[in-house]
């Protein structure tokens, strides 16, 4: 092992070595889920120590207001005495525990849900089960398969950009799936498949990267179906674009810094840019209504961040109003988006740009027996 290696690094070169090159996709999912070296297995990434900051983390107004877009959901649902809560990639625990004590203020919510968190890493589930030990019960989940049966409202923030996709490139003769393999020096490099893909069917200019998030789209058309036939809403915030286009948006950000994707393999947060149209396609598909997308400031807007930011504010003075008022800043005002914001990070050094605002869109699917949900302005129904 050389010096500067990772010792996922040096695994993967020698699995290369054997077997030849393995696709973007699998590269992705031994990075971010190897038992031993996984980067989500051996770690806590979040906060100012850490590598990246999510919203819940910036201010407990996050949480709390998507609290009540439980509450006022399960409300539009007619109140089912019994109603499953459940996060995806729940990372600290934060965003649950602001949103269960905010939604105690709604009679008879708190009595109805039962707290179901999915997720992978052991160190974020004992996180987890830190920051809800007042909570009340909670059940852990590797995967949404083992979800117990019932009306459920599923809250995902930053969980689908964290889920392996296949790229594939545009040749002359089509759609080459993209992969990590060794160069002459015996790094890891991209490369190509020789032989195209012929079941990527998608039309593309020679040259398009194309992106094919083939694990959360199957996550998506599994809740969406049990939401139709068991009742419930589907919840997704992330970065990402509202409309599918073609290129390359595989991140890797270590403390706070975009870093080489290929360089320091499971100490490295690897992520792509979420597709919001394709989710809804396939919502729809499955039988779902589609509620957005719009922007994560709209709707963080729409659902009174500014009213609850003043409330806060009102017993404070100086920097810890000040403090409030950069956080709302931050999870509501725009800045440079998509690969402009990477380029932008980069120039300054940092990948956490102060608007999460713009870049930051949201998506409900949810069962079409329901009306309009809180904060959107726009709903498609099924099938079309
Ligand atoms: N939602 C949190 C954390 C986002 S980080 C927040 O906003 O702060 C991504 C989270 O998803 C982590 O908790 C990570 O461990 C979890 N995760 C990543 N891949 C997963 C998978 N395949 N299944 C379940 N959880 C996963």
């Amino acid at each position: 092992m050389s010096e500067d290696e990772t010792p996922l690094g040096h695994e993967l070169k020698q699995l290369i070595a054997l077997q030849g090159p393995i696709s973007v996709e699998a590269f992705m999912a031994v990075c971010l889920g190897h038992p031993r070296h996984g980067y989500y297995m051996t770690r806590d990434p979040l906060g100012a120590g850490g590598d990246f900051v999510t919203a819940p983390e910036i201010s407990q107004m996050f949480g709390e207001l998507l609290g009540l877009w439980a509450a006022e959901t399960w409300r539009l649902m007619g109140a089912p005495v019994a109603i499953n809560l459940v996060e995806l990639g729940p990372g600290r625990g934060t965003l649950m525990a602001d949103a269960v004590r905010v939604a105690r203020v709604v009679p008879g919510f708190r009595e109805a849900i039962s707290i179901h968190l999915v997720e992978t890493s052991p160190v974020l589930r004992a996180r987890q089960e830190a920051t809800l030990a007042d909570a009340g019960e909670v059940a852990w989940h590797a995967s949404v398969d083992t979800l117990p049966d019932g009306p459920a409202i599923i809250l995902a923030n930053e969980f689908f950009d964290a889920l392996p996709v296949r790229q594939f490139l545009r040749t002359d003769q089509g759609w080459h799936e993209r992969l990590v393999g060794l160069n002459d020096a015996g790094e890891l490099t991209f490369g190509i498949a020789a032989a195209p893909s012929p079941e990527i069917t998608t039309e593309g200019p020679v040259g398009a990267l194309l992106e094919v998030p083939r694990a959360g789209l199957a996550v998506a058309g599994e809740i969406a179906q049990r939401l139709i036939a068991q009742g419930g809403a589907l919840l997704a915030i992330d970065y990402g674009h509202m409309r599918s286009g073609f290129g390359d948006t595989l991140q890797a950000v270590r403390a706070h810094r975009f870093v080489d994707v290929l360089a320091t393999p499971g100490e490295a947060d690897l992520t792509t840019h979420v597709d919001f149209a394709l989710i809804g396609k396939v919502g729809r598909l499955a039988g779902a209504a589609q509620h957005g997308p719009m922007t994560q400031g709209e709707f963080l807007t729409a659902l009174g961040i500014n009213e609850r930011a003043a409330v806060l504010k009102r017993k404070l003075v100086g920097r810890e109003a000040d403090a409030i008022d950069h956080a709302l800043a931050r999870l509501v005002e725009g800045g440079p988006g998509g690969r402009a914001r990477i380029e932008a990070a980069n120039e300054n050094g940092t990948a956490a740009p102060e608007g999460m605002g713009q870049l930051f869109k949201v998506i409900a699917l949810a069962d079409p027996a329901l009306p309009l949900l809180p904060g959107f302005t726009a709903r498609i129904a099924p099938g079309v």
